[in-house]
């Protein structure tokens, strides 16, 4: 891509509109340049084949269309299929494609790295080295996209990969704004949940932002003790606070907020801990996602046995709270948050998918 050629990946549709204007050319060409690239997913001009020849020579040489590309590839055995994507600076970022009956999930990172190392999460031990753009992340669900055949079409997005979303605020609201526009992706933010590990001002920046996303917050503990163990984002952002944050956030029509909780044996998955989240959780329309931790031998912690994860989650069932327990998927391909990387920097098991 030459220096000076704008990245249409990363461009909203009335950006792409003002560009091709400002090139003196109708508007209705950027509207239609959108759409080859976000809808159709073409990747060249030479692609774009209802732009004229001498159109597209003319763009050439300032408008390109970029895209990570897969530097790994993984499937499980129950279908989860696992990438590892190269971006233009030679870093590499994590996305998932999780099938399940009625749905296709895509599982996308927004950081390469992040800086808040919780204990129990391999991203956290890399450390934080860059945000995401719009267009790596608007690339990586289309570049995922690319890789399903073609009658099949992501239908919900998490973004619950590498990295901290509310962080890279500015860029992830870019890009799920274009991907959500119906000319372009066309996902309904009903399908998308953004996952937090409970930065309370993004938050209140997401609620005001009304993009409609789904919420999801990560609070793994029921004691603000535990929990800045778990995640040092707590010492900031309490529990008390965290969670007034979580009441104001506007959620249309019978939707609910997420909590998620990975169980940690002997950590936070008592009895008692389940009778405390009863009592946080009190008045927040809400589910639980319990999440069996996936361990590595990086990580301190180990998983909770099955049976105290199913008593956990009869506690809150007892007490008319909704939790489902993760079935965890691609367990033999290093499915976990950061561990496609974490293996690929060791050198470790071969590609095979
Ligand atoms: N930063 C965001 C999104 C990335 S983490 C957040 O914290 O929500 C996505 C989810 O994976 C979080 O719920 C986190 O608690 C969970 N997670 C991280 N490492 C894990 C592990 N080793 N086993 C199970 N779940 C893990």
């Amino acid at each position: 891509m030459s220096g000076t050629a704008w990245d249409l990946t990363g461009l909203l549709q009335a950006e792409v509109e003002a560009l091709m204007v400002g090139l003196g050319l109708p508007g209705y060409r950027g509207r239609q340049i959108f759409q080859w690239v976000q809808a159709r997913r073409a990747t060249s001009l030479e692609t774009m084949t209802s732009l004229s020849r001498q159109l597209r020579a003319e763009l050439s040489s300032r408008v390109a269309v970029s895209r990570p590309v897969v530097a790994r590839a993984q499937r499980a055995t129950d279908g989860t299929r696992k990438f590892l994507f190269g971006l233009h600076d030679g870093e590499e970022i994590e996305s998932v494609l999780i099938p399940d009956e009625d749905r296709l999930t895509a599982c996308i990172s927004t950081q390469v790295g992040c800086p808040l190392a919780c204990r129990f999460c391999l991203t956290g031990l890399m450390g934080m080295r860059r945000n995401l753009t719009a267009a790596e992340i608007v690339g990586e669900v289309l570049l995922l996209q690319d890789q399903l055949e073609a009658a099949e079409r992501i239908s919900n997005l998490v973004l619950m990969g590498m990295g901290e979303p509310l962080l890279n605020f500015p860029q992830v609201e870019r890009a799920l704004r274009i991907l959500c526009d119906p000319h372009g992706a066309n996902f309904s933010a009903r399908r998308i949940t953004l996952s937090t590990a409970g930065h309370g001002p993004g938050i209140k920046k997401l609620a005001e932002s009304d993009l409609g996303v789904n919420l999801a917050v990560s609070l793994n503990a029921t004691t603000d003790a535990v929990r800045d163990q778990l995640m040092p984002i707590n010492k900031r952002w309490p529990i008390a606070v965290l969670l007034e944050a979580c009441r104001a956030y506007p959620l249309p029509d019978r939707r609910r907020l997420t909590f998620e909780y990975v169980l940690l044996d002997g950590v936070n998955d008592s009895p008692d801990d389940a009778k405390r989240l009863v009592r946080l959780l009190r008045g927040i329309h809400c589910k639980i996602n319990l999440i069996p931790f996936n361990a590595t031998p990086d990580l301190p912690d180990r998983p909770s046995p099955r049976e105290r994860i199913d008593l956990f989650q009869r506690v809150l069932g007892d007490a008319r709270l909704t939790a489902t327990i993760r079935e965890s998927r691609g367990r033999d391909i290093s499915a976990a948050c950061g561990m496609l990387r974490v293996e690929r920097e060791r050198g470790g098991p071969a590609p095979s998918g």
